[in-house]
């Protein structure tokens, strides 16, 4: 990986420190077999549309866009998303997961209620993540975000509301065991309907956001973040998801992802 000298911070110009992009919080998850055993000591990372990946116990990280002070601001958003997505995951999914799988193939447009997560502050946390990764040097390249860029700025740090063209939701992938969702996808663009968007993968979680005065057509209108002060997530199994495609093209092409996890499964028994 690329390695740059330390820079200032692009908000305030202050030294800039080792900022984590995907949160050092969702880097620190271990995932478990049923019997609750570590299975690994990383997540793989995807880089971007290539599929170039990084196996890393510590996420990928930026010398070059934050100071402390401002990465902390960033921080409260992170430990909210963190407690609350893990919360959920520890009441709703480990003791459901194959009841919530088997209802999802059998109603279309299945949602999940959790009242006690602000759809705002989870909204929030998202364009900070795709922020973080569109201004760095490293990996901005794959997100076109045009004037959001500054604008999600200016939310984010500066205390602006936000415009009524961002909104964006979260679709919760269910996996077979815990092993299969520890993994994260770096946020990319994509055009849905026309409509510009991004997304991202962590840990179990697909986050949308579009950045588009359009609506997003075929999304429930409960599941939409915006201005919510609680949340509906859309559901998906692992099996058959986009998340679910790039694993497996990684054990189908035996991508060196496949040896670098065999070989640390080895050393651990
Ligand atoms: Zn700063």
């Amino acid at each position: 990986m690329a390695k740059y000298d330390g820079g200032a911070c692009i908000i305030c110009g202050d030294p800039a420190i080792e900022a984590h992009l995907f949160p050092k919080a969702f880097c620190k998850l271990l995932p478990l077999d049923d019997n609750d055993n570590p299975i690994s000591d990383f997540p793989v990372v995807e880089l971007d549309k290539k599929s170039k990946f990084y196996p890393s116990k510590t996420g990928v990280r930026d010398n070059s866009i934050l100071c402390q002070k401002c990465d902390n601001l960033l921080g409260v958003l992170d430990k909210y998303a963190f407690e609350k997505l893990e919360e959920f995951k520890s009441e709703y999914i480990y003791p459901n997961r194959r009841e919530l799988i088997r209802q999802e193939l059998s109603v279309p447009e299945y949602i999940l209620h959790k009242s006690n997560i602000c759809g705002e502050k989870l909204l929030l946390f998202a364009l900070s993540v795709i922020w973080r990764f569109s201004v760095s040097r490293c990996y901005g390249n794959d997100l076109h975000l045009g004037p959001y860029k500054d604008l999600i700025k200016r939310v984010l740090f500066n205390g602006e509301p936000l415009p009524p063209s961002v909104d964006g939701h979260v679709t919760v992938v269910v996996t077979e065991n815990r092993g299969g969702e520890n993994n994260f996808r770096t946020p990319v663009s994509f055009r849905i309907n026309n409509a510009r968007a991004a997304w991202f993968y962590l840990c179990g979680f697909r986050f949308v956001a579009k950045f588009d005065q359009r609506p997003f057509y075929g999304i429930p209108r409960e599941a939409m973040l915006k201005n919510a002060n609680e949340v509906f997530f859309l559901l998906q199994p692992w099996k058959g998801s986009p998340e679910e495609k790039i694993i497996s093209r990684f054990i189908n092409e035996d991508h060196p992802a496949m040896k670098f996890l065999s070989r640390k499964l080895k050393t651990k028994r």
